[in-house]
């Protein structure tokens, strides 16, 4: 599709902030038990399907009086136990493993992302060299327990936008802001570019198809599978990525249909994302809420409203069991 049938803007930085709020997505199986030792466990399939490389936190009731406390992981019972760097509120962080240390309301947040080479994170916290005991108390609506989440979302990444990409994309990183940039595989963007880019580490590709098809039509043309799951494709074999996947899929022209859906489920995208107002659910944004490496949560986001809004996607549903955690 040529540039001037796009009916949108060329460059778009949507961002959107949400409000905390206090709707549970999660599997809350240890909720209130007590032990030395956690695990979360996540189902095997899912792993491989759709990578889950970004760090969820958990939270955890600690010893009142505590402080000076560590937190440690492991992959595998006959590993090692790692420590979690320690951060507080004080520090700007996001999307790391880390632990922060709320000793004044007696939580711990242990933020661990899974590895691919388990299915497994093993949590502990520590009082010099003694294991402490701990009261699962959840996961946060948003990393760390923030109080709101900003997403920054660039699209259309083709031949022609090239170049105000790279400015945008320096300008954000510099800025140590995280974004995703929508990436038009088959408008010939600069791979080397976008790779460059992505190597600053602020910096994720999302899909927008292969020619930005913003009708049933546009799609019909090619196919649903050429444009959705063909970009994916695209992605993945001209980027080198530290993990081998594609989260999310940036509707063109925010326009979608029950092809469209089914074909981003077929294709293994975690989730997707338009571009108009995003729906709500009691008053919190269903998309779009965060940086997208944890779109399994934005997946389980999606599921919550999927009986209502989208009951023929049955794919969505699987956000709500992908992992659980247990002592
Ligand atoms: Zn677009």
């Amino acid at each position: 599709m040529s540039v001037s049938v796009r009916r949108h803007l060329l460059l778009l930085v949507w961002v959107i902030a949400v409000l905390f709020n206090a709707i549970s997505t999660q599997p809350a199986r240890a909720q209130g038990q007590v032990a030395t030792q956690f695990q979360v466990v996540i189902d095997s399939t899912a792993h491989q399907r759709y990578g889950l490389y970004y760090p969820v936190t958990y939270m955890f009731q600690i010893p009142g009086g505590s402080s000076n406390l560590s937190a440690q992981y492991r992959y595998n019972q006959a590993d090692s136990w790692s420590s979690l760097p320690v951060r507080t509120s004080a520090d700007f962080f996001n999307g790391i493993n880390a632990v922060r240390f709320d000793y004044a309301n007696n939580v711990a947040y242990l933020s661990v992302a899974f590895s691919s080479t388990s299915d497994v994170i093993y949590l502990r916290v520590l009082n010099g060299a003694s294991e402490v005991s701990l009261t699962y108390l959840g996961m946060p609506q948003y990393y760390d327990n923030r109080r709101a989440a900003v997403t920054v979302t660039l699209d259309d990444w083709d031949n022609a936008n090239g170049p105000y990409f790279v400015t945008a994309a320096q300008y954000l990183s510099a800025a140590h802001v995280h974004f995703t940039s929508a990436i038009e595989t088959g408008i010939s963007p600069s791979w080397s570019a976008i790779q460059q880019m992505y190597n600053t580490g602020y910096m994720e590709v999302a899909s927008h198809s292969r020619t930005h098809p913003c009708t049933q039509a546009d799609y019909a043309g090619a196919g649903y599978t050429y444009q959705i799951q063909g970009s994916r494709d695209d992605i993945l074999a001209n980027l080198s990525l530290a993990h081998p996947y594609v989260p999310v899929y940036i509707e063109p022209c925010g326009y979608e249909d029950a092809q469209v859906r089914q074909g981003i489920v077929n294709a293994g995208y975690l989730t997707t994302r338009g571009w108009q107002a995003p729906p709500t659910t009691t008053g919190v944004a269903e998309t779009t809420w965060r940086w997208s490496p944890s779109s399994f949560l934005r997946l389980s986001r999606r599921a919550v409203s999927s009986s209502t809004r989208r009951p023929a996607i049955s794919g969505w549903t699987l956000g709500c069991t992908l992992f659980k955690v247990q002592a």
